[in-house]
C-alpha cells in the first residue's frame, strides 16, 4: 500500500514535521493522483523560521561576499546534476510539459549564475573631495531577514528570481511555496542543504494564509517578495507596507499581442500559439488577446484556428504532448465558465476546447486550446485574467486604436507587436504601457540579467525581481561623509 507523505518544513538547518493539524492534498493535475500532503503550518512555525534567520544573519552578513557566492557555485552544480529530476517534479505537480519544465529550471539556474556576480554587483560608489578634504562613500548593506510568497505556475523558477540575490547580498531567507505545488522546493531545499549553507540562512515554511499573514506581521522580516494574483498582491502590499516592510509584489496579467497586416503570418501564428497555449495558458506572460489590424484579420484568424486545433494535449510527461492540464479541477471549471461568459457576451466560439476526452486521463484537468472571435473590447472576457488556454480575438482598423486598447487595460505585464516595419515597432515600444515588450516575440520574459518589469496592476512596488533590481531590493544604502584633517596625522 502506498503511504502519502506529509511534507516537512526546513527551519534552522533541520527538516522538521509541521505542528499543523490541517493539510491539503498535492494532486497531479494530469492524473488526479495524490502526490503528498502539505501542512498548513502555524504562525509559530513561521516565527521559529524568522527567529532562526535573524540569528543566522548576524554571522552571515559578516561572511565575505566572495565566500557567500561559493555556496551558489555549489548550488549551480547541484541544480545541473539534478536538472532532469527537478523538471520531472515540476511536471508531476504542475502539469506543464517536460520541455516547459526544463525551460523553467534553466531560467532558475541563470539567476543563480547572475547572483554569483554579487562581489561586483553589490559594490557602492564614492567620490573624493566633495568639499575640501571631505570624501563621501555609498555602501550597500544587507537588510536582515527576507521572505518570498510564491504562486503555483512556476514552482521551480519563481523562488530563484529572489533567493540567490537575497542570500548573496548577505540576507537570510524564508520561502513559502504555493500549497498547490510544494514538491519542487522540497527537492531544491535538499540541494541547498547539500551546499553546506550555515543553519538558518535559508528556511522553508509550507502553508497558506496563516503563514503569509505571519510573514507580513513579523517584526524581524524586513523585505517581502510576492508573486501571484492581483487581489492578493494588493493585500500583501498594503498590509506589508502598513508594517513598514520593503515590498515587491508581482500580480496578474492580461497580455495583448497586436498583429499588423505586414506581419509574417506563418511565424506570428507559431509564436502566438506558443504564447497563448504554452503552459496551458497559465503564464503571467501568456498572450490572452490577439488584436488583428486591417487585413491581418483574415490571414491570422484562419491560421491560428488551424494551429490551435492541432495542438496535442495530454500528460506533460509524454514527450509528444504539447500542452498539459490546468492546475486544479476548480480552475478547469472556472475557465470553462469564463469561455461560456465570452460566448454569452456575443463572441463566436471559433475553437471550443471545453470538456475534451483525453484517453487514459479522464480524471485530469484538461481543456483544449480555445479561441473566441469578435470579443467585445469593453466586455468582461476581454478584461478578466482567464489563466487558461484561451485566446480572444479582437479586430481593429489602425495601430493607434490597437495601442489605445493596450493602454486602456488594467494590467501592464506584457504587450507584443508583430510587424516587419521598424517604424511601427518603434512607435509601439515607445507608446505601449506595459513593462515587458515583445517585438515579433510572444513571451517577452526578461533574462535573469534584466529586471522582470511589470507595470500597472501587474506590479506593486519599485524594484522588480532579478538582476540589479534584486540587488537594490535586498540591500540598503549607507552613505558615509568623512573628514580626516591632515594636521591630525602623526608624522611617520
Ligand atoms: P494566488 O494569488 O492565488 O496565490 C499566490 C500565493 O499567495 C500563494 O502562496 C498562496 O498561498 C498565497 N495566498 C493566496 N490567497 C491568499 C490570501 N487571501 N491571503 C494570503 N495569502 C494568500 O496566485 P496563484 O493562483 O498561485 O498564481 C497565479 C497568479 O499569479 C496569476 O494571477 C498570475 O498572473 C500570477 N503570476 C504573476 C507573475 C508575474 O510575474 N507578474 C508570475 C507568475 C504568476
Amino acid at each position: 500500500m502506498n503511504t502519502i507523505s506529509i511534507l516537512p518544513n526546513y527551519i534552522n538547518g533541520q527538516w522538521c514535521a509541521s505542528k499543523a493539524t490541517d493539510y491539503l492534498e498535492v494532486i497531479n493535475p494530469a492524473t488526479a493522483e495524490v502526490l503528498a500532503q502539505v501542512p498548513l503550518s502555524l504562525a509559530l512555525e513561521l516565527n521559529e523560521a524568522a527567529t532562526a534567520a535573524a540569528v543566522a544573519f548576524t554571522t552571515w552578513r559578516r561572511t565575505p561576499p566572495t565566500e557567500r557566492v561559493q555556496y551558489l557555485f555549489k548550488l549551480k552544480n547541484l541544480l545541473e546534476a539534478h536538472f532532469e529530476d527537478l523538471a520531472r517534479t515540476i511536471t508531476l505537480e504542475c502539469g506543464k510539459t517536460l520541455a516547459e519544465s526544463q525551460g523553467e529550471m534553466r531560467r532558475a539556474i541563470e539567476n543563480v549564475e547572475v547572483a554569483c556576480g554579487i562581489p561586483m554587483m553589490m559594490q557602492g560608489t564614492n567620490l573624493e573631495d566633495i568639499a575640501k578634504g571631505i570624501d563621501e562613500i555609498m555602501i550597500r548593506q544587507p537588510l536582515g531577514v527576507a521572505a518570498v510568497i510564491c504562486p503555483f505556475n512556476f514552482p521551480g523558477m519563481i523562488p530563484f528570481w529572489f533567493l540567490p540575490y537575497a542570500i548573496a547580498c548577505g540576507n537570510t531567507y524564508i520561502v513559502k511555496p504555493s500549497e498547490k505545488v510544494p514538491l519542487t522546493m522540497q527537492k531544491v531545499f535538499q540541494l541547498l542543504e547539500k551546499t553546506g549553507l550555515p543553519k538558518g540562512v535559508i528556511n522553508l515554511v509550507n502553508g497558506t494564509k496563516e503563514v503569509v499573514d505571519a510573514i507580513l506581521d513579523h517584526p524581524q522580516i524586513r523585505a517581502i517578495s510576492f508573486v501571484g494574483s492581483t487581489p492578493v498582491a494588493k493585500y500583501i502590499y498594503s498590509r506589508g507596507a502598513a508594517n513598514g516592510k520593503r515590498l515587491q509584489c508581482q500580480g496578474g496579467a492580461k497580455n495583448p499581442i497586436i498583429i499588423l497586416p505586414d506581419a509574417d503570418i506563418e511565424m506570428t501564428t507559431r509564436i502566438a500559439a506558443d504564447s497563448a497555449f504554452g503552459c496551458a495558458g497559465q503564464r503571467c506572460l501568456a498572450a490572452s488577446i490577439a488584436v488583428t489590424v486591417g487585413t491581418a484579420r483574415q490571414t491570422f484568424t484562419e491560421a491560428i484556428a488551424e494551429t490551435a486545433k492541432k495542438r496535442i494535449v495530454g500528460n506533460g510527461l509524454d514527450q509528444s504532448v504539447q500542452m498539459g492540464p490546468v492546475i486544479t479541477a476548480q480552475s478547469k471549471t472556472r475557465i470553462e465558465e469564463l469561455i461560456q461568459k465570452g460566448a454569452d457576451e456575443g463572441a463566436n466560439l471559433l475553437v471550443d476546447g471545453r470538456h475534451p476526452n483525453i484517453t487514459g486521463y479522464e480524471n485530469g484537468n484538461f481543456i483544449r486550446p480555445t479561441i473566441l472571435q469578435n470579443v467585445q473590447p469593453a466586455g468582461e472576457i476581454a478584461r478578466t485574467e482567464i489563466f487558461g488556454p484561451v485566446l480572444s480575438l479582437i479586430h481593429l482598423d489602425t495601430i493607434d486604436q490597437a495601442i489605445a486598447l493596450v493602454n486602456s487595460g488594467q494590467y501592464g505585464n506584457m504587450a507584443c507587436l508583430f510587424t516587419t516595419s521598424g517604424a511601427a515597432a518603434r512607435k509601439f515600444r515607445y507608446e505601449a504601457e506595459a513593462g515587458n515588450i515583445g517585438i515579433n516575440i510572444g513571451v517577452a520574459a526578461p533574462m535573469a540579467f534584466f529586471p522582470f518589469s511589470g507595470w500597472k496592476d501587474s506590479f506593486f512596488g519599485d524594484l522588480h525581481g532579478q538582476s540589479n533590481h534584486a540587488v537594490e531590493f535586498f540591500t540598503q544604502t549607507k552613505v558615509i561623509v568623512e573628514r580626516w584633517p591632515s594636521d591630525w596625522s602623526r608624522q611617520f
